[in-house]
């Protein structure tokens, strides 16, 4: 058996021989991955069996009576399966400054906050060294694979990334989201270095305190740097289609400051001013490049390629709530390769994508077992009516036991549920995946969808895929008139007797009456549920209703998340908007500019 079974951190290992940092040999890691994932059975076993020993003596693991047992048998008989409402309890504690071993052996120092778009508000995370370190693992196993297929040159990367507001629980430990938790590492710096992946813009823009500001630098950073970047990315894909709708409003003041070599006044904190300052110098040369470019762009077609012609490919995550933004993506990226980032949260990286080569619509996941241990519940989808319990927002199955890594079956579905370093065991992720085939023994997983129902008012049952499936098809007309949905939510209307859903969209542009009547329509006829065609046929669920929204309602909604200590870096449109996000309705209910009700299954 090979060494990384005395060091879980195998790829770190690689390159830290002798505690000195050595240069990163891509064919090593590529090597260490081929071997853990061709054990994955039995580095599974050992990965848990060190997360019980380095935690024996935390309260929540003595409480349930392992006394100190590590093996599978004992850690599946004590430990229940549970949610973040579970620990929440337990977390809160260390928050409000409890040092004693709780969760972990170690105390834990710092909080992650999750991105909180899915329940309406952030939650509390353990966060610890050994994350980051898995973090720098999964980074430099998919960029080992990547670079492979898709070599880059020693550069610089345009990356949109930002920190969240960092603050400090009752208890004073540092609260920060776990992308910010990440970048603020030494271990961030080296390892972004050592897979030539620099960000072009400095420090300050980076943890700059205003988004807005950091995302204009951002934009000037990859421009001074024109010749350098290698390729552009962000965390969620989300990000960088943000960049560049901001950069159609704002290019001609970017030239305008290369030009004069002076920095817009737009851009007002002090330290982001200074850091700029030393960049940014007069260069009326490629001021006028740059504009000529613009001008010679068809509504903003491959725009990268053209400021960018070193650029080898746009590389962040696209696929699930991602995915309804890729078709802007590839209008930006022209002839680029979109290349699809890792799978992880901010409870834990899961895989990584060790098949850059495929579209982001087909991106897998080899699982790490290294990192966590892994179980999955399988999904059965075909489920007799009266198998089904379901409450208002989620669907509970009737569950099989969990299998492990290496017993999943391809073509299925499960949900995951982690055990982590970090004080978190048997906790029900809340994704669902799909088994796709494996790479040696550990699955390629694809990520399916959050477990929770978006819609449901009776006996419908639609998820965010289902919703994001509607939309695509009835946003088809737009294309005729040049338009595009910019972004979309929904929300049940229990108000109205019977409810009714309601899908709420940002155009790009005005579209027509007629237009937009059969859009909602299409919507409606786009569920295809067989509760809700059903309910829809008996009345017993009102007409779909579009609503049509005032251009920038998203932007509103986003900064209301980031001014709630959210990090763009992890944003995630809310695909569904109940009473847990009253201000993000409110934002919703008071832009909205017109509204249609769907006539598809008769008027009501
Ligand atoms: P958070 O920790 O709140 O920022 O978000 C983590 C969640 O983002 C995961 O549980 C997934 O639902 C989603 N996510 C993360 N990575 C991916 C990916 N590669 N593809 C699809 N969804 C992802």
């Amino acid at each position: 058996m090979s060494a990384f079974l005395n060091d879980r951190n195998s790829t770190v290992k690689v390159l830290k021989m002798s505690g000195k940092i050595e240069k990163f040999n891509q064919e090593s890691v590529i090597e260490e991955f081929e071997s853990i994932t061709k054990e994955a059975g039995r580095v599974q076993r050992e990965t848990l069996r060190k997360i019980l020993e380095e935690n024996s003596n935390a309260e929540y693991l003595q409480r349930l009576g392992l006394k100190g047992r590590t093996d599978l048998e004992s850690f599946k008989a004590c430990v229940p399966l549970v949610t973040h409402k579970d620990l929440e309890p337990y977390i809160h504690r260390i928050a409000d400054g409890e040092t004693k071993p709780i969760l972990t052996g170690k105390s834990i120092t710092t909080i992650s906050l999750s991105s909180g778009t899915t329940q309406g508000k952030p939650k509390f995370v353990p966060f610890n060294e050994e994350l980051v370190k898995s973090t720098m693992q999964i980074f430099q196993t998919s960029y080992a694979f990547r670079n492979r297929e898709f070599p880059i040159e020693n550069g610089k990367a345009l990356q949109f990334i930002y920190s969240s507001k960092q603050f400090k629980t009752k208890g004073g430990l540092t609260a920060n989201t776990a992308t910010t938790n990440v970048y603020r590492s030494k271990e961030f710096k080296n390892t972004m270095k050592d897979i030539q992946s620099q960000c072009c813009s400095p420090d300050e823009v980076i943890f700059g305190p205003d988004f807005n500001q950091s995302l204009y630098c951002h934009l000037l950073c990859g421009l001074i740097y024109w010749d350098k970047v290698q390729f552009i990315s962000s965390t969620f894909s989300h990000s960088i289609v943000h960049a560049f709708r901001t950069f159609e409003l704002i290019w001609e003041e970017l030239c305008t400051d290369i030009r004069d070599g002076v920095l817009t006044s737009r851009v007002a904190v002090p330290s982001i001013r200074a850091a700029i300052s030393k960049l940014l110098k007069p260069n009326p040369e490629l001021a006028d490049s740059i504009y000529k470019k613009c001008l010679g762009l068809s509504n903003w077609y491959g725009v990268i390629p053209e400021l960018w012609p070193n650029a080898k490919y746009v590389y962040g995550i696209m696929t699930g709530s991602m995915e309804p933004y890729l078709k802007k993506l590839r209008h930006y990226a022209g002839n680029l390769p979109l290349l699809s980032a890792d799978y992880g949260s901010s409870e834990g990286w899961i895989g990584a994508n060790v098949n850059p080569q495929l579209p982001p619509e087909s991106a897998t996941f080899a699982v790490l077992p290294d990192i966590a241990y892994f179980e999955f519940i399988p999904i059965r989808e075909k489920l007799e009516e009266q198998e089904l319990v379901k409450s208002l927002s989620t669907i509970v199955y009737t569950e099989s036991e969990p299998v492990s890594l290496t017993e999943v079956k391809v073509g299925e579905e499960y949900e995951i549920i982690i055990t982590n370093f970090a004080g978190l065991y048997r906790y029900r992720l809340g994704d669902i995946v799909k088994v796709m085939g494996f790479h040696n023994s550990t699955p390629e997983l694809q990520f399916i969808r959050r477990r929770n129902l978006l819609l449901t008012i009776n006996i419908d049952k639609n998820t965010e895929k289902d919703l994001q499936l509607a939309v695509e098809a009835a946003s088809k007309p737009l294309a005729d008139e040049k338009l595009e949905v910019v972004d979309f939510t929904s929300h049940v209307d229990l108000s109205t007797d019977p409810g009714h859903y309601v899908i709420f969209w940002e155009l790009s542009g005005d579209a027509t009456d007629e237009t937009l009547s059969g859009c909602s329509n299409c919507l409606d006829q786009s569920f295809l549920d067989a509760g809700y065609v059903g309910s829809r046929k008996v009345k017993a669920i009102g007409a779909l209703e579009l609503r049509v929204l005032r251009r920038g309602t998203f932007q509103k909604i986003l900064d209301h998340y980031v001014g709630q200590g959210a990090a763009v870096s992890q944003f995630k449109t809310p695909r569904c908007v109940g009473a847990s996000h009253c201000v993000v309705l409110q934002i919703l209910c008071s832009n909205v500019v017109k509204s249609y009700f769907s006539t598809a299954f008769g008027c009501t």
